[in-house]
């Protein structure tokens, strides 16, 4: 144990939330598994009544009782009746049904943007920006909560030279803080109150990506942007190639943690996935106290077309099967959390994260082996919930 203390101080150093949100009720609400559906589902497979049928049968089957509907991605649209015969259609099957948003391709297109399926927007182009206001207003009329996928960032730099000017124009020295004060401007000024004027009941989300490291440089301030938007969510899609998998789990602790509780929920995906870590990343997004689990999305996971995509569908596909063979055991765990006083989570150094909660006077213990060999009597990938005296664990006096 001593061992796995002393890790644990080492990692504390180096991993936001690890160990210090110990103590802390979990969810009292029970869990919401929600999906994503891509402008390409929404305008492709979930466009008819058979292809709807098709997709509640998987949502039913596998506990998805929310649905995120995209109005905009890319460069593509989905038209307004559209959006609302799907909206309708599911909230009559029982479904919550709101928006989602993806800001990508906003610019005016240009031989070197047309090479590529879609574009980073540069932030300090008057047209992407009126653009992005058109699509908020429309969506914003359609669905009171919209969520806005992870490109409200900038990849702009000195190639960039409008950007370059406007930098230089506000005198500012650093592009990371030139990037953090334009998307600020855009939250403020292009997107909320667009939204709240369009629709009065308007909720925006913000969600940001797994890359933690680079918000501040590319323009991503979670504490001041979520109190202007009220909510966030983040990225939990740690895939095959993070050396650190509980990231999953600690950064829902830590958006948590430094936003004041708004972090709505944990948002991962099949990319870069392998089955096994497409399941983790569904346990600890869990385990790291999400009231939402969503899955991203459909398209990949299920439909035929999955869009744009720089990777084999039969992955995706491999990952919503197993996906379909663990909802049960991820409900399970979900349910159990509820009522929980959430305690120490660590990682030892074979590859295994221990999870400690108390429930009902009882102290109780999660496993998850990150690794594909037998390792501290574990199966690979396996996991486990059981309960333990206090004596086997590192609850904090
Ligand atoms: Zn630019």
């Amino acid at each position: 144990m001593k061992r796995i203390v002393v890790v644990a101080v080492l990692l504390a150093a180096f991993e936001p939330g690890f160990h210090s949100f110990a103590g802390e009720p979990s969810a009292s609400k029970p869990h919401v598994f929600s999906m994503t559906c891509k402008v390409t589902s929404c305008n492709g497979a979930l466009s008819t009544p058979e292809g709807r049928a098709k997709a509640l049968d998987w949502f039913r089957r596998n506990h998805i009782s929310k649905l995120w509907l995209e109005s905009y991605r890319h460069g593509e649209h989905v038209a307004t009746e559209r959006l609302v015969e799907e909206r309708d259609a599911f909230r009559r099957e029982g479904f919550e049904v709101c928006g989602c948003i993806t800001p990508t391709s906003l610019n005016a297109p240009t031989e070197a943007s047309k090479k590529h399926k879609f574009s980073i927007t540069c932030w300090s182009d008057p047209t992407a920006r009126q653009n992005m206001r058109a699509i908020v207003a429309r969506t914003a009329k359609i669905f009171d909560t919209v969520i806005l996928d992870d490109f409200l960032f900038s990849g702009c730099g000195d190639s960039c030279a409008r950007c370059k000017a406007d930098k230089g124009a506000r005198k500012i020295e650093d592009w990371g803080a030139y990037r953090r004060a334009l998307l600020y401007e855009v939250c403020e000024r292009d997107i909320l109150p667009i939204a709240r004027e369009a629709n009065p009941k308007a909720h925006f989300i913000i969600k940001y990506p797994c890359w933690y490291q680079g918000y501040r440089n590319r323009g991503y301030e979670p504490v001041r942007q979520t109190a202007l938007f009220g909510e966030c969510w983040v990225g939990t899609e740690t895939r095959d190639a993070n050396p650190n998998p509980l990231q999953a789990c600690w950064i829902i602790d830590w958006m948590n943690h430094v936003t004041g509780g708004h972090c709505g929920g944990g948002w991962y995906d099949a990319l870069d996935s392998s089955p096994e870590k497409f399941v983790e990343q569904a346990y600890y997004t869990i385990l790291g106290g999400a009231k939402e689990s969503l899955v991203h999305c459909y398209d990949y996971l299920v439909a035929d077309d999955p869009g744009v995509m720089y990777e084999s569908s039969a992955r995706s596909h491999a990952c919503a099967a197993a996906f379909e063979k663990e909802i049960d055991n991820l409900q399970k765990l979900a349910d159990f959390l509820q009522g929980t006083v959430r305690g120490p989570y660590w990682m030892t150094p074979q590859g295994v994260s221990v999870h400690i909660f108390r429930k009902d006077g009882k102290v109780w213990r999660a496993r998850v082996n990150t690794t594909a060999k037998t390792v501290l009597q574990m199966p690979p990938y396996g996991r486990e919930l059981r309960e333990v005296t206090d004596s086997d664990t590192a609850w904090p006096k």
